[in-house]
């Protein structure tokens, strides 16, 4: 069984200037695909029918880097996108926002965290908002790894590779942290990872 390219969870052009049409042409269209159809190349006979979760697994405890990159990006970025919706579209729900003020104090506190966070990481990654030990946790993860790798619950991801900003904000990644953290977070789906629905449909995709 191959792995296939998912739809994004909206209209290219549903989160306007925040992230472009163009960008998601490339980012979605030809990025995420390369990952499909690399990780498609790459599986052996011994993962034929295993769901992305497996390979990614079994292609770390293999040592096989090269199947556990291209596996895990197609993970991540089908949760990435499932993370994000049109502007002033959704909400944390009330268990979520209760979590959010206890750890952080408030939405901008959290938001400035995994913006600091992220604007921080070191070349390719992904910043991660991540549940651990009932707590929310911001975090990052290096190039392709993923909290699936880890036994992490992920609640939320924004990618900090450059081919995520570099059309819409060239260089400036900070710029495009601040745009897509304050204005597109489908705050819906992050509320569903607290009982992990939303993780497993991010799961199913693969
Ligand atoms: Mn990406």
């Amino acid at each position: 069984m191959a792995f296939t390219l998912p739809d994004l969870p909206f209209a290219k052009d549903a989160l306007g200037d925040h992230m472009s049409a163009e960008t998601l042409e490339y980012h979605h269209g030809k990025h995420h695909k390369a990952y499909v159809d690399k990780t498609n190349g790459m599986l052996g006979e011994d993962l034929e029918g295993a769901n992305l979760t497996t390979v990614i697994k079994r292609a770390k405890e293999a040592g096989n880097q090269g199947l556990f990159n291209n596996a895990a990006q197609i993970w991540n970025h089908s949760f990435f996108w499932l993370g994000l919706a049109p502007e002033g579209s959704t909400k944390p729900s009330d268990k979520l926002q209760a979590m959010i003020d206890s750890d952080f104090g408030s939405t901008d506190k959290l938001l400035e965290a995994l913006q600091t966070e992220s604007a921080n990481h070191f070349a390719s990654g992904w910043g991660w908002l991540i549940l651990n030990n009932g707590k929310l946790e911001v975090t990052s993860l290096h190039d392709a790894d993923s909290p699936v790798a880890h036994g992490m619950t992920p609640l939320f991801t924004v990618d900090v590779w450059e081919h995520a900003y570099y059309i819409d904000y060239r260089n400036a990644r900070p710029d495009y942290l601040k745009s897509v953290l304050h204005n597109i977070v489908n705050w819906d789906f992050v509320s569903h990872n607290l009982d992990g629905q939303g993780v497993s449909r991010a799961d199913q995709l693969g």
